[in-house]
C-alpha cells in the first residue's frame, strides 16, 4: 500500500469510528521491508598504459599510468540495474596487450565470481546500462541476457550498425543481448521513475556516451563518470583523450555535467581512477 492510500484508509477508518491499529501495524512492517537504494562497487579489471598522454595529449608523454576498471550493481526496490560490465573475465590475471602494446589489460577477480559472492544471479538482472560500448565496458555484457538494455540512439546505431569495430567496439562481447529488449534513449532517462537513478546523456567520448546519477539516502548524490574523465587531473584541466569520438562534444558534456554536479552537490566518481577507487568500499560492502 502506498503512503497516500494508507493515509486515506486511516482517515476513512477514523471517520467511521473504527480502530486503525491493524492498518498501522501492517504499514510499519511494510516500511521496514522496503529496500533502500543500494550501490555495490566492483573492481572489474586492471589497465596499465605505457603512455598516459593518450588520455591527456601533450601531457606525461611516455609516462606509465595504472587505471582500474569499475562496474556497479544498483539495487532498487523495483529491480536491479548493472552499470558497466568491465573487462572480459576470460582474459584473467595474465591479461592481454592491446593497441600495439600501448595497453596491458587483466582481470584479477572475475565479475561473475564477485556477483556470486553476494548471491546475485546475472539472469535476474532487470536493467543493463553501459556508459559506452568500448570493450573495457562491455567485457561481460553477455552475462546479462535477460536484462533490458538502456542505450542512447547514437551508441545503438554505432554498436549494432554496419561497422562497430570502427568505433573501438567488440560486437562479440555483447552478441548475446536480447535485441527485442532494448530501450533506445535520446535524452536523460529516469530508470525507476522516482528520480533516484537517472541516466545522463553525455556524448563525446563515443557517439552516445552516458553517465549515471544516483541519489542515495546516506551517501547523497553521486555521479558515475563513465569515461567523461579517466582520472582526476583530466577532470581538473578538462583534458580530452586523443581517441575520443568528438572533442567538441566532450568539452560540452564536461561543462554540462560539472554544472549538474554543482547544482546537485553530487560527488563525481571517476570509474577508471585507481587512486580514487582505492578509497572506496568495494563489494561485498556497499553504499546506501
Ligand atoms: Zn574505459
Amino acid at each position: 500500500m502506498n503512503k497516500k492510500l494508507w493515509l486515506n484508509t486511516i482517515l476513512a477508518a477514523n471517520m467511521l469510528g473504527l480502530s486503525a491499529c491493524a492498518t498501522l501495524t501492517e504499514q510499519a512492517e511494510e516500511v521496514e521491508t522496503v529496500q533502500p537504494l543500494t550501490l555495490f562497487v566492483f573492481e572489474c579489471g586492471n589497465i596499465v598504459t605505457n603512455d598516459v598522454s593518450i588520455f591527456s595529449p601533450g601531457i606525461g608523454v611516455g609516462e606509465e599510468k595504472k587505471l582500474t576498471d569499475s562496474c556497479y550493481l544498483i539495487r532498487h526496490a523495483k529491480g536491479d540495474l548493472i552499470w558497466d560490465t568491465g573487462l572480459p573475465d576470460q582474459i584473467g590475471e595474465k591479461g592481454i596487450d592491446v593497441f600495439d602494446g600501448k595497453f596491458h589489460m587483466s582481470v584479477s577477480h572475475p565479475f561473475s565470481e564477485q556477483l556470486a559472492e553476494i548471491g546475485v544471479d546475472p539472469a535476474t538482472i532487470k536493467h543493463l546500462a553501459i556508459s559506452h560500448f568500448h570493450s573495457d565496458h562491455t567485457g561481460n555484457a553477455n552475462l546479462f541476457k535477460n536484462a533490458e538494455l538502456l542505450i542512447q540512439k547514437e551508441e545503438f546505431d554505432a554498436a549494432f550498425g554496419a561497422d562497430p569495430k570502427s568505433f573501438g567496439f567488440n560486437p562479440d562481447s555483447y552478441s548475446e543481448l536480447n535485441r527485442d529488449n532494448i530501450k533506445v534513449l535520446q535524452d536523460d532517462y529516469d530508470v525507476f521513475g522516482d528520480g533516484t537513478v537517472v541516466i545522463k546523456r553525455a556524448p563525446g567520448h563515443t557517439p552516445g556516451h552516458q553517465m549515471l546519477y544516483l541519489n542515495l539516502d546516506q551517501t547523497g548524490p553521486v555521479l558515475l563518470s563513465g569515461d567523461l574523465y579517466h582520472f582526476t587531473s583530466n577532470r581538473e584541466h578538462q583534458r580530452v583523450p586523443s581517441f575520443n569520438f568528438s572533442k567538441e562534444q566532450t568539452l560540452e558534456s564536461m561543462q554540462i555535467m560539472e554544472a549538474f554536479a554543482t547544482e546537485h552537490q553530487a560527488q563525481v566518481w571517476i570509474q577508471h581512477d585507481k587512486e580514487q577507487n582505492e578509497t572506496m568500499r568495494h563489494s561485498p560492502e556497499f553504499y546506501q
